[in-house]
């Protein structure tokens, strides 16, 4: 017998990333407004959510929640398969597909529960799976979990993903699966869709986008950077960032939504969405696309914030969207940045390795359109004077 503890793996890797000032933990914060957050000391404008639209705080999608959990109950009492497709479930993913301009479409309970299940159902040992190397956890624990072949390509390069896919093609492989983002949630640039979907259809290779941070807020009514590419087989988006609620939903074809219906444990093996939630998110689906004015001036926010973190003296890499990388590089000096700024009042979160690749500590801003002019402003004061002292 070992005469060490059982748990002494956990001493050993808390110490460890003690050791590497890696350690994390959680901070509750209590919302106030739309922008504003709570801490134990004092209000922070917070530039740290994904409520791109503002919509958790929008009346409707509140009363919709409200009147589902009324007429249906707080829990949707058993999974899919069972008896927990309520008519309200069924409806949602109708409207979904419809508003999208897809066949069909599926909620999951997760963006990460989705990606991490479908792409394990779509793939096997015989298949291979290439994806962008920024590609969010998700994506590669779906990957990984597949046990299929698994290669990245370099971030946004096409060259590169030609170049594999036609080193791949006179190989074995029963599938291949190309995955991207749209919009990549760390640093905020964009994948070149067209140009990725023509390779696939060249190669005649699967096509997974996550569109996780871009519907709602880019595209043609909001309806994300996939609508109208054509070459796209999946899309998967989710409801806990612009429409303010939970889950996610994946626009398919109706052979590909009975597919997983029947073989994606993540789908089956776990209680349906409850119906606050499918309130919720049918009440985002009415307003988004109606929803043009709060994205004009999300996008005037987008241009403020990202000139200004420019004349403060910081980098911005290669950001089209409202998510901003300020980037610092150190993870301490990344650390006492973050720190600076919330004692000045602003919520804005240091992300370090190994959520970002090592050297690339920043800031990430994500900006939402209930952000005020004001706010703005003075959190780039105070940035300008954090620089220059
Ligand atoms: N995909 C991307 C690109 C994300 O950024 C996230 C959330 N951080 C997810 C998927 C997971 O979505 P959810 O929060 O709905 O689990």
């Amino acid at each position: 017998m070992s005469t060490t503890p059982k748990d002494h793996f956990i001493d050993e890797a808390l110490r460890k990333r003690k050791d590497q000032h890696r350690f994390r933990e959680l901070t509750s914060y209590q919302p106030k407004g739309t922008t504003e957050v709570l801490d134990d000391r004092e209000e922070l404008v917070n530039f740290s959510g994904n409520d791109y639209l503002g919509l958790s705080k929008h009346p409707k999608v509140i009363n919709r929640a409200q009147d589902f959990t009324e007429q249906y109950g707080s829990g949707a009492t058993a999974s899919r398969l069972i008896s927990g497709t309520y008519t309200i479930h069924n409806k949602l993913e109708q409207k979904i597909a419809h508003t999208f301009g897809w066949e069909a479409a599926l909620v999951f309970n997760s963006g990460f529960q989705a990606n991490s299940t479908i792409i394990s159902t779509l793939a096997n040992r015989h298949s291979l799976i290439l994806a962008d190397k920024l590609s969010h956890n998700s994506l590669l624990n779906g990957s990984l979990s597949s046990r299929a072949s698994f290669r990245r390509f370099a971030h946004n390069d096409t060259a590169d993903l030609e170049s594999q896919l036609s080193r791949a093609v006179d190989k074995d492989y029963d599938r291949i699966i190309v995955i991207t983002e749209s919009l990549f949630s760390m640093d905020g640039d964009r994948s070149d869709l067209e140009a990725i979907a023509k390779l696939c259809k060249k190669y005649d290779a699967w096509l997974f986008v996550d569109d996780a941070h871009a519907v709602g807020v880019w595209g043609t009514n909001g309806l994300g950077l996939t609508h109208g590419v054509s070459g796209i087989d999946l899309v998967l988006g989710t409801c806990g960032k612009a429409f303010g609620a939970f889950g996610a939903f994946l626009l398919c074809s109706s052979k590909m939504r009975d597919y997983l219906i029947n073989f994606c444990d993540g789908f089956i093996y776990t209680t349906a969405l409850p119906p606050a939630v499918i309130g919720a998110v049918e009440a985002g689906l009415d307003l988004i696309p109606d929803l043009s004015e709060r994205r004009n001036r999300l996008y005037t926010n987008i241009k403020r914030m990202k000139k200004g973190i420019r004349r403060a003296g910081f980098q911005v890499g290669n950001t089209e969207s409202q998510i901003i990388p300020i980037m610092v590089g150190g993870e301490e000096q990344t650390l006492e940045l973050a720190t600076a700024l919330e004692d000045a009042g602003f919520l804005a979160t240091a992300i370090r390795p190994p959520t970002v690749p090592k050297g690339s500590a920043r800031i990430r801003i994500t900006l939402s359109s209930a952000h005020t002019k004001e706010q703005i402003d003075q959190f780039l004061t105070t940035l300008d004077q954090l620089n220059n002292e």
